[in-house]
């Protein structure tokens, strides 16, 4: 027997985790939250985090998905210990480069009576299964079990014999699960090309890499007998299962697609999403800490994250919460931070004004951003005259009950004031609010309309700062501009 094959490392009292994603396309939320909470388990207990590919399967691998899933677990901050990129003692960590030790076990197998060589074609196990449907009998390939299968000469799959019994095993977020012998069958372990299948080398993997915790997609709970059969045929010591329940759309009812938001997670990224913001809600995709804190800081989470506290029923992706959570890890951001963060948010125009002033306006919408790509709605009407556009008063809800010349008048009064007004923030709220007197108007109705009036935007900071930061002419010549576009 090889060194491999005898000495697996048991790397005592120390967790070991993994994330073992195949290069398949882009990372989406689903498979990042796997990451995570395997990484959040390591760096709680001070173990270790290993990424690691499995690329055995040829035909579904997409070209770039190995740096991908890298660039995206950089981006959230999930670093790894061992594995892709970095190397480590257990490697190498692309599976396609591990074939000869596959093969190995695979022989062992064979040597032992424990695996055998699949003598039938595609057409003569179609017939197995239509005949099984007929019966209306679940189809076994064990049933089938050739008496005298060929040596295997590696070009036919290689399949497990397996031990058909029952099973009863404690997944550590599912609780104690068991299933009959008919969960049991005789699985491909090296297909006709040469390459292991999933079911097969990523045992000898997690084993041969010391993983004490493999967490995964509730996708693949079904298949836990038919590990647990192999385990023991290899004399492997089974690790901890952590099944993580399916991510949901909102609805509750279908699988995460593409339009609920199981993009690619970097695209968040680009649409001015922040990590801490993501990983925050990726954490809280089916686990809480058992009270009602919904902001969780990296540091936080690796003290209080646990197992016991995944939730067993699937998580529903909301991405209005995560819009939320963006908004508030965005206020809580240093504005030397904020700054250095949103240098491709900026509108164009932008361009022409000096660091701080672009710095005293993002500090004046800080608070009002969800995602950095607000920024240029909220601030371009600083560096650049916005063009009136009544329509928008037409449509606002309280000042369409107002006709433009009432509105005109609105605006006439408050040049008037604020001609004569210091132009400090605090200043123009005395003066705003002696204006609410003179005009006898409702604050909702008249700061809307300046409000409109100097941004032509949705939304602006408060008013009194937003006027103070355009300063006296430019807010006086910009109201003026809208009477005169009312008349016009
Ligand atoms: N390669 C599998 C996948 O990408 C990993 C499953 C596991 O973590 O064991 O779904």
């Amino acid at each position: 027997m090889s060194d491999h094959l005898s000495s697996i490392p048991i790397i005592n009292g120390s967790v070991r985790t993994r994330f073992a994603p195949s290069p398949t396309g882009f990372m989406h939320v689903g498979g990042v939250r796997t990451a995570l909470f395997s990484w959040l388990i390591a760096r709680r207990m001070q173990g270790t985090f290993i990424l690691r590919i499995e690329d055995t399967d040829k035909v579904r691998e997409v070209s770039g998905s190995i740096q991908q899933i890298q660039k995206s677990l950089n981006w959230l901050g999930i670093e790894w210990n061992e594995g892709v990129g970095i190397g480590g003692e257990h490697g190498p960590y692309l599976q396609s480069e591990r074939l000869p030790i596959y093969l190995k076990w695979a022989q062992k197998l064979v040597d032992e009576g424990r695996a055998y060589a699949d003598p039938y074609s595609q057409e003569e196990l179609e017939a197995f299964r239509n005949e099984a449907k007929a019966n209306k009998r679940a189809f076994l390939y064990r049933d089938h079990r050739p008496e005298n299968p060929p040596a295997w000469d590696g070009t036919q799959p290689l399949r497990f014999k397996s031990d058909p019994k029952a099973y009863t095993w404690t997944d550590a977020v599912m609780g104690n699960l068991s299933t009959g012998p008919e969960a049991i069958d005789d699985y491909i372990l090296i297909k006709g090309d040469g390459f292991p299948t999933y079911n097969f080398c990523h045992i000898i993997d997690d084993a041969l890499m010391g993983i004490t915790h493999v967490l995964r997609s509730q996708e693949f709970i079904s298949s836990t007998p038919k590990f647990l059969n192999l385990y023991e045929a290899l004399h492997i010591e089974r690790p901890v299962f952590a099944t993580l329940p399916f991510v949901m759309a909102i609805d509750g009812k279908k699988k995460l697609g593409k339009r609920d938001g199981a993009k690619d997670i970097l695209d968040y990224g680009n649409e001015g999403y922040l990590p801490e913001a993501m990983m925050n809600f990726l954490a809280t995709l089916g686990w809480n800490d058992g009270t009602e804190q919904e902001i969780f800081s990296q540091t936080e989470l690796i003290e209080k994250f646990s197992l016991e506290r995944v939730q067993k029923s699937p998580a529903r992706f909301d991405e209005q919460r995560l819009l939320w959570l963006n908004g508030q890890w965005i206020r809580r951001l240093n504005l030397d931070d904020l700054f250095d963060r949103v240098t491709d948010f900026w509108p164009e125009s932008a361009s022409t004004v000096t660091i701080e002033r672009k710095k005293e306006i993002l500090a004046l919408v800080q608070d009002r951003l969800k995602t950095l790509t607000d920024l240029p709605l909220l601030s371009s009407y600083f560096f650049e005259n916005p063009v009136p556009n009544w329509a928008m008063a037409d449509d606002n809800k309280q000042l369409k009950k107002y006709s433009h010349s009432e509105l005109t008048d609105m605006l006439r009064h408050t040049v008037g004031a604020l001609q004569t007004s210091d132009f400090d923030a605090e200043t123009i709220q005395a003066t705003l609010n002696q204006l609410l007197e003179t005009t006898g108007q409702k604050p909702g109705v008249l700061f809307s309309m300046i409000r409109l009036a100097v941004s032509w935007a949705p939304f602006s900071p408060a008013l009194n700062d937003t006027l103070a930061t355009l300063g006296k002419q430019t807010t006086i010549d910009r109201l003026q501009r809208a009477i005169e576009a009312a008349a016009a």
